[in-house]
């Protein structure tokens, strides 16, 4: 998971980084903008948040953005690892940077890559310069190599341009006024500047916007079949962002809803409050706690100083991290029955503090509930959940999962109550059942099963 960014159309820099912000959620290890001055590529870029880069007064006509997310490949650890991302990297022809994974990187890389973004690029001017210069032809030919999720926006011959896998994995969506055009992982970002979203890119679509105004659009790769990550809905994507025509806020609710549902067949004590574990998961707790007719409490608060714990990397850094994420209103929470309402239980870790210090401030009793269903099976398109031996729900039945984290119940999401609530057919449930929906990525499924699986994510790099 990343944020990607582009602008057509002459804005200040200061307000493209105001933009990018608005992404920041999706990408904490780096951020970085590039635009074109003269007939040089410019780049900007900070370790961390948007707000640390450091941009000159200048207004360009075209501009990229970037927030980065490591699955695979380089930790943005020091500054001069920044130029990882978003750039034209080795190539002159063309710049760009991309939200996904590729899982077949080892079948197609000549050399090591840091990042997929500079593995794309590289194929991409080399396709390019074998296709005289005409993108929608290089596009297609990388395309029919590349497996796995790609979202991409890039800037070639002083267009902006967008290209989208066939299965569309991760979201993108454009939108244009008079004098500008934006295209951006979430639509949070048109909203700010007041720009209508036209659209998503379509799967499979490459748009090219001129600076004339001329938009051409090429059908490049489709598939029947589409598979839009529904942990977009319950977990990564801003709640006021809509993706493929569905608002994320009212996606979070109905699962809450259905988890209301899953908790009334339970038949245990009726909870004094329902409790949201800030913040995806506020739009859930709120349905759920009005359908069981008892008041949610925001008794658990967030120190927003911290990132989210799921994107830092390491175990150590998870617990650390954990430690020090929330503040209680601790004299709300004596002798009363909890219902907490989490988006997810990945490793456990948080579920498993958060029920500790509730019954350490004196709760009579803690239950949890999660609006995901349980991940059991790692991710290969684009976001940290690499192993399954990282899945507490890989390695462990329910109860094992609750009396782990301590729960005196606990009620999962059920995937039919998902698909319903957020509204599409056509959804990636792959960490939820395993059915992989790519060729590659249920080729190194099989590779893995019989290895005793690593710590570490490298198998797109070493599976070719
Ligand atoms: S495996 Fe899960 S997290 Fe990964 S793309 Fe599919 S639904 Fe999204």
């Amino acid at each position: 998971m990343c944020g990607v960014l582009g602008i057509l159309g002459k804005m200040p820099l200061s307000m493209a980084r105001e933009l990018l912000l608005l992404l920041a959620h999706r990408g904490q290890d780096a951020a970085g903008l590039l635009w074109i001055s003269g007939n040089e590529y410019i780049e900007a870029k900070a370790m961390g948040s948007p707000a640390f880069i450091e941009l000159p007064d200048e207004s360009p006509k075209i501009i990229l953005g970037s927030t980065r997310y490591p699955t695979i490949g380089k930790r943005v650890g020091t500054e001069k690892d920044l130029d990882i991302f978003v750039g034209p990297f080795q190539a002159e022809q063309i710049a760009l940077t991309h939200n996904g994974n590729i899982t077949n990187m080892a079948v197609y890389a000549e050399k090591d890559y840091f990042t997929d973004a500079q593995f794309i690029t590289d194929k991409l001017a080399k396709y390019l310069s074998e296709n005289n210069n005409i993108l929608p032809d290089a596009i297609r030919k990388l395309s029919s190599e590349l497996d796995g999720a790609f979202s991409i926006v890039g800037i070639h011959e002083g267009k902006l341009f967008a290209f989208r896998d066939s299965r569309g994995f991760k979201p993108l969506v454009f939108g244009r006024s008079k004098d500008l055009t934006v295209i951006a992982s979430e639509s949070t970002v048109h909203s700010m500047i007041g720009i209508d979203v036209e659209r998503d890119v379509y799967p499979g679509e490459l748009l090219i916007f001129s600076q004339d105004g001329k938009l051409e659009s090429f059908s490049i790769s489709q598939n029947a079949l589409h598979s839009h990550c529904f942990f977009e809905y319950v977990y990564f994507a801003h709640p006021a962002t809509t993706i493929e025509n569905q608002l994320v806020y009212d996606v979070r609710f109905r699962l809450g809803r259905a988890l209301a549902s899953a908790f009334k067949k339970m038949n245990i004590e009726t909870p004094d409050y329902v409790v949201p574990v800030p913040d995806t998961s506020r739009p859930a707790a709120q349905a759920l706690a009005e359908a069981l007719d008892v008041p949610m409490r925001e008794i658990i608060l967030k120190n927003r100083y911290l990132g989210r714990t799921f994107i830092v990397r390491t175990q150590e850094e998870r617990n650390a991290m954990a430690k020090s994420k929330y503040i209680y209103l601790t004299d709300k929470i004596r002798n009363k029955t909890i219902l907490v309402v989490d988006d997810s239980i990945v490793r456990g870790t948080t579920a498993k503090m958060i029920v500790k210090d509730l019954k350490g401030l004196g709760a009579s009793k803690v239950y949890f509930a999660a609006t995901c269903p349980p991940q059991d099976h790692p991710c290969y398109y684009g976001i940290d959940i690499s192993t399954g031996k990282e899945l507490i729900a890989s390695n462990s039945r329910k109860e094992e999962i609750r009396k782990y984290i301590g729960a005196d119940a606990l009620i999962y999401q059920d995937i039919n109550d998902l698909v319903n609530a957020i509204g599409l057919k056509d959804l990636c449930l792959a960490c939820l059942d395993g059915d992989y929906p790519t060729e590659h990525a249920r080729y190194i499924q099989e590779q893995l099963q019989d290895e005793e699986e690593s710590d570490s994510r490298d198998y797109e790099r070493v599976i070719g």
